[in-house]
């Protein structure tokens, strides 16, 4: 095994990382953790640390670390047959089971599952049948994509411009130019504070409305939101703001894709974040807790209305033109199958609802009377802590003081992880779903103890 001082060294020489200031770590000015292995909801790294991982990864690891009944479920596969495509009608039983599971779990009038990688990769896709559709339907201008500030769908060149973060479009030329942008429905940094949560949600419709007016109805396509939003904070929508949201896209003939990278398979507490929240979807995205991150995988699952269209351009056209190599793997289908079955039988869906719930009223318990603490917000497995100078006006604590990423970082000394959102000073929780409550309580204690030593 490699010395750390050697994997230190290489680590800064030669790997790229993502979303990382990459001058300091070069340079040896920023954290490096070279992580080596984990079980439940811990990871170990290699200087010896074990740390309770209330991240998930990247909200990913739903059914916890070092499950070997996917492991070994991947090895069997990768002995068997490692690879063969999925183009013009082929299939491995793998790919083939996992899709029926999928379908199975999926709200209805859902029809056929597109297998990609990753969850920005899924989201290309979903633009470009959206595309298709509307091509097909003779409606060439139909094609801009409505999603919401704060929103993240990922950050290839389309999906970039669909996340609603500054960050994944500085310096990278995006938004491109189908993309358009509407108001979060993020209750607590509302304008005006007079707003009940019912006017608020009045409010993020008439914006929608004047929008749509702006551009015309004609040319826009789709609207893409996450079930509850995720990367841009934890915010779970206000009451009845799906419902209203809906109304109007039907009422404009413009698609609905459910991006449920992150509460596919459970997160809420529910199958999907659209059971939870009464969402009909024309195209869902899953990713990360499709195989818990055992595997790349992803998928976007289409609706019948969407299908049918897309059956009738075959037949018009012929085939269509849009296929990955890794479509379909089939480790990555094995290590699905594995994960949704440990699911099931580890009754893992509803301890999500059970913790998450209990880690949120402990979370609100132990911090909302503190003066920095303005709003503590979540649902299902997971919970946010959104911290302000002042708490009755609400005030931003000046950007330079990182007020988030220190936080985190007190956080980890103490060998808890949580994640410093990008934008605004919150700090995030979305644990493995096999979280205990002992283990919440770990959490919650630790939370608070750095939070109170910010005094
Ligand atoms: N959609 C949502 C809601 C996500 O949270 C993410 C990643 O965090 C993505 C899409 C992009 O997924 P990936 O990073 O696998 O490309």
């Amino acid at each position: 095994m490699l010395k750390n001082d050697q994997l230190d060294q290489w680590d800064r020489e030669n790997l790229f990382h993502p979303s990382t200031h990459l001058a300091q770590h070069r340079r040896g000015e920023s954290a490096n953790r070279i992580v080596t292995g984990g079980s439940g909801a811990h990871i170990e790294d290699r200087d010896g640390n074990k740390l309770l991982d209330a991240f998930a990864g990247l909200y990913c690891v739903n059914v916890g670390y070092g499950r070997p009944e996917i492991a070994d479920a991947i090895a069997a596969q990768a002995k068997e047959l490692a690879y063969y495509h999925a183009y013009v009608g082929h299939g491995t039983e793998a790919s083939i089971t996992l899709a029926k599971m999928i379908l199975d779990r999926a709200p209805k009038n859902m029809s056929k599952v597109y297998f990609g990688l990753g969850g920005s990769d899924a989201n290309e896709t979903n633009v470009k049948l959206i595309w298709y559709y509307n091509n097909i339907l003779g409606r060439p201008e139909k094609k801009k994509i409505i999603s919401r500030w704060r929103g993240y769908h990922g950050s290839g060149l389309m999906t970039g411009s669909l996340t609603g973060l500054e960050l994944f479009h500085k310096k990278f030329d995006l938004p491109l130019t189908q993309v358009l942008h509407t108001e979060a429905p993020y209750y607590y940094r509302r304008e005006n504070l007079d707003q009940t949560e019912e006017q608020f949600v009045e409010h993020c419709v008439a914006k929608l409305e004047e929008l749509i007016e702006r551009e015309g109805a004609d040319t826009i396509a789709a609207f893409i939101g996450e079930p509850i939003l995720g990367t841009g904070g934890i915010v779970p929508p206000p009451k009845g703001y799906w419902e209203a949201i809906q109304k109007v896209l039907k009422k404009h003939d413009i698609l609905l894709v459910a991006d449920e990278v992150v509460t596919g398979f459970g997160r809420m507490g529910t199958m999907m974040g659209s059971d939870h929240y009464g969402i009909e979807p024309d195209l869902i995205t899953i990713a990360k807790g499709l195989t818990s991150a055992y595997a790349p995988l992803s998928g976007s699952i289409v609706g019948d209305k969407m299908w049918d269209v897309f059956e009738k351009g075959t037949d018009e056209f012929g085939p269509i033109g849009h296929g990955w190599t890794y479509s379909a793997h089939p480790i990555g289908a094995a290590a699905g199958i594995a994960n949704l079955k440990l699911i099931d039988e580890l009754n893992l869906v509803q301890n999500a609802g059970e913790v998450g719930t209990y880690l949120n009223e402990q979370m609100h318990a132990a911090l909302d009377d503190h003066p920095h603490v303005g709003n503590i917000r979540g649902e299902g497995m997971m919970c946010a802590v959104e911290f302000v100078k002042d708490k009755d006006s609400r005030t931003f604590f000046d950007p330079s003081q990182k007020i988030g990423p220190q936080i985190a970082g007190a956080l980890m000394e103490k060998k808890v992880i949580g994640r410093a959102m990008p934008q605004g000073d919150i700090l995030g929780f979305a644990p493995p779903f096999c979280l205990t409550k002992a283990e919440a309580d770990e959490v919650v204690s630790k939370t608070a103890d750095v939070v109170k030593a910010m005094d």
